[in-house]
Order: structure tokens, then C-alpha cells, then sequence
């Protein structure tokens, strides 16, 4: 009697379960492998949507060549009134020359001459 129960419960069980069966898996990412635009958060993503504006925000990219002149001086950004420039006065020179680079007028380089003029940067945050 006992297993004519279980066995009725089960094959109810198994009919139940094959009646409601259960919802197909789909995948999540239905519309493709997110990017790194859409998963960047704070931070990044400020970063991110500067670089696509063609903003440098935090310096991270080569910066731009001047000839050093008096009327095209090497532009150095500052969040400050002054700032220290290590000049590599020629190419293969393994000393490096540093000095204090001013607001308001370009300045000279001590050891070769070039011009150098503090222009202020904001950060972004
Ligand atoms: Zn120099």
C-alpha cells in the first residue's frame, strides 16, 4: 500500500513537471558582449569620454612638440603657479636639467636655451 502511495506521488510529481517545464535558458547579453565604454564606471568612464572628445585629461598621452622658441615655447600644464621642467637639453644626453618653471612669461632653459611657458589645466573632477 505504502509503495503504491510513493509511486503515485512520483509519477504525479514527473507529470507536474513535465506539464509546466521549465523557462528555455537564454543568454543574458542579448545584445552582444558589452563594451568598455558600457561597463566603465566613475573614473574610467570620465576618462573615457574625455579621450573621445580628444580631451587628455590627466596627461596620459605624448605630449605635443614645440620648437622651444621664444614665439612657439614648450607649453607646460599646471594646476599650480609653478612647476619643475626636467629639460633633456639634446637627445642624447643622459643628464637631465631641472628647474622651475614660473607663471606668466616663457622661460629658459639654464643649460640650453629653450623657452618653456607654464599654461594653467584644470582637473577634470
Ligand atoms: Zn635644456
Amino acid at each position: 500500500m505504502a509503495a503504491r502511495l510513493l509511486i503515485r506521488s512520483a509519477v504525479r510529481a514527473a507529470v507536474t513537471c513535465r506539464a509546466a517545464p521549465a523557462p528555455a535558458l537564454h543568454r543574458c547579453m542579448a545584445g552582444g558582449i558589452p563594451t568598455d565604454e558600457d561597463q566603465a564606471t566613475g573614473m574610467e568612464k570620465i576618462v573615457m569620454r574625455a579621450m573621445k572628445e580628444g580631451v587628455d585629461p590627466y596627461n596620459m598621452l605624448k605630449p605635443k612638440s614645440y620648437a622651444g622658441s621664444k614665439q612657439d615655447p614648450h607649453l607646460v600644464p599646471s594646476i599650480t603657479n609653478k612647476r619643475i621642467v626636467g629639460c633633456v637639453c639634446e637627445e642624447d644626453n643622459t643628464t637631465v636639467v631641472w628647474f622651475w618653471l614660473h607663471a606668466g612669461e616663457p622661460q629658459r632653459c639654464p643649460s640650453c636655451g629653450s623657452h618653456y611657458k607654464l599654461v594653467h589645466h584644470d582637473l577634470p573632477h
